[in-house]
């Protein structure tokens, strides 16, 4: 979920009333056909950004579809979760909960809320659960600018006394953008070992919910946008200034919100989907080019992994902090704004502004980002996975996306050089620094803080895939990606999934495929397979992925960086 940015910056309303389908009719049909009772969520919702504050009522339908029965639901309220706001505060409270109309017994153990049935709910029973809350929105102070919190991350890294990850603005609010991830009761995963009652560990995603379906109203003052998982499927302005937004999504394994009264968007039309760009008026250029990257990945990855399910894609300016430079969720993507830069015109008469808005290789770290919070509408809104449990599962598998995008709009050269700077670099930074080699396949919780998990999930488990590539050949390899995707449609992978499709793609390779995955998966060879964590090789790792490093240009670049270092 969480891309996490290491060391990349220097080297590199009015009334409405419309209605849209929120998936086509061949989606809705195997959905129906494969994903019978989904679970349903209808939330009434007002929120107030000014006082940092929502509330309203939330009912659940669920289907047992196990074969066991259970006794009562468990809901995650993250906002409440330290590990998430890194906070102790409880920002959501629940009340009057009722189970089919009538009040229930509840427990609120830590950061799940437990609301007990009265009676066992047998295979195949529904019950609905209701609600009230409210919560507040912890306030963040905005991002600063790419490099002073590259800085301060770096900083951190090299301090071991402060290797906690800190928190990632989900749930958060700056005085320009209402952060609202996992905002609601979410119902967790009932398969056949129970509920998931497994912890978040701070680091990474928590996602691992069930596709399911929403209807959820808004009511916001009417000069905010509202942008959120699923289609509007009516605006109602009222007298007091503020709007009812009516949203539906199908489908969904969560339901994001994004309030601004000052983004601007941009709209463009990709096969039959809608991508829209959010971004503030200072960053405009930034919002353009994440318009034009999302569409251009968007078309081909629906050519080379199959058809979106969803009729809408946004992509989403936000406050992103400690290393997450972008988040996705179901039609979805946040985009840290620390990848915006500041407009030509904004950056006037501002030295480092100025800088930043001249460097290249920010433009090229926004696409990256972008291409792969796009991927993962494949890799984790569509293909599910555990991510505490399996992170490099749609992670790794987003990340080699991203570069199949650059190989595709760039040519090859241009792939292998974001290899270096987006995995390969943080793979020897990572071992400089003395942390140890991993196996790629660990739970998230088993990685020590953002570097080894970004060297090693997303740098590692990404370089895999194009050994396997390279390995299977390119026909059987996309062959591969495709057949899992059609499998995988909204249900769960487990690690080895995606091998098992590739060794039935490649007859006569089953036992050196089974042995790449050892190697790279369960193994430890990183410093010969990537490189070793030596100064000299990480240098010459960062002249393949930058060449222009060595120019004057580039020189220039540092020294400018330098002194105006040694100014502030
Ligand atoms: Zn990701």
């Amino acid at each position: 979920m969480i891309r996490h940015l290491i060391l990349l910056w220097v080297l590199c309303v009015s009334a409405v009333n419309s209605s849209f389908a929120v998936v086509n009719k061949s989606v809705m049909a195997r959905a129906n056909r494969e994903l019978p009772s989904r679970t349903k969520y209808e939330i009434n919702v007002e929120i107030k950004p000014e006082m940092r504050a929502y509330s309203g009522t939330e009912k659940v339908t669920f289907t047992n579809r196990q074969k066991k029965p259970t006794g009562y639901l468990l809901f995650f309220l993250y906002p409440n979760d330290h590990s998430l706001t890194k906070s102790d505060k409880k920002y959501l409270s629940i009340s009057n909960v009722k189970v089919s109309h009538s009040f229930a017994r509840v427990e609120e153990p830590g950061p799940f809320l437990k609301v007990f049935l009265g009676k066992e709910l047998q295979p195949g029973q529904s019950v609905t659960v209701e609600f009230d809350f409210s919560a507040t929105l912890p306030a963040q102070k905005g991002n600063k600018d790419l490099f002073s919190e590259t800085m301060d991350e770096l900083m951190r890294m090299l301090n071991p006394g402060s290797a906690t990850q800190q928190d990632y603005g989900l749930f958060s609010s700056t005085k320009d953008i209402v952060n609202l991830g996992l905002w609601y009761a979410a119902l967790s995963k009932y398969d056949a070992e129970g509920w998931d009652e497994e912890k978040y560990s701070g680091l990474g995603d928590v996602s691992y919910f069930d596709p399911s379906d929403f209807i959820v109203n808004i009511v916001a003052p009417s000069q905010y946008d509202v942008v959120t998982t699923g289609s509007v499927q009516k605006r109602i302005p009222d007298k007091d200034g503020k709007t009812m937004h009516n949203i539906e999504a199908v489908l969904s394994r969560d339901f994001e919100v994004e309030l601004s009264a000052r983004y601007e968007e941009k709209t463009r039309i990709a096969n039959s989907t809608t991508i829209r760009s959010y971004y503030l008026p200072e960053h405009s250029e930034s919002g353009v080019l994440a318009s034009d990257a999302a569409v251009r990945a968007f078309e081909y990855y629906e050519r080379i992994f199959g058809a979106y399910p969803y009729s809408e894609l946004d992509i989403v300016e936000a406050p992103l902090f400690g290393g997450a430079g972008g988040v996705e969720f179901p039609g979805l993507v946040t985009i840290s704004s620390l990848l915006y830069k500041y407009s030509s015109e904004t950056a006037k008469g501002d030295p480092l502004k100025q800088l930043l808005a001249s460097s290249g290789s920010f433009d090229q770290l926004l696409e990256f980002v972008v291409a792969h919070e796009v991927a993962h509408q494949w890799w984790n809104a569509v293909v599910g996975s555990n991510s505490k449990r399996h992170p490099f599962v749609d992670e790794a598998m987003a990340n080699y996306s991203a570069i199949l995008y650059f190989e595709h709009t760039y040519g090859r050269e241009a792939a292998l050089q974001q290899m270096a700077m987006q995995m390969k670099v943080n793979y020897q930074l990572h071992r400089m620094l003395g942390g140890p080699d991993r196996p790629v396949q660990l739970p998230a919780k088993e990685f020590k803080g953002a570097l080894e998990y970004s060297a090693i999930v997303y740098g590692k488990g990404a370089l895999y895939f194009d050994h396997l590539r390279d390995l299977m050949g390119d026909p059987s390899f996309f062959t591969t990606i495709k057949s899992y995707y059609d499998s995988f449609w909204f249900r769960i992978a487990a690690p080895d999934d995606f091998t098992k499709v590739a060794k039935r793609n490649a007859p006569g390779k089953q036992q050196q495929i089974d042995a790449l995955y050892r190697r790279w998966m369960l193994e430890t060879h990183g410093d010969e397979d990537i490189g070793p964590g030596t100064f000299d090789a990480l240098l010459k790792t960062v002249m393949a992925g930058n060449p222009s490093i060595a120019t004057d240009n580039a020189d220039q670049l540092l020294q400018q960086l330098e002194e105006i270092l040694n100014e502030k």
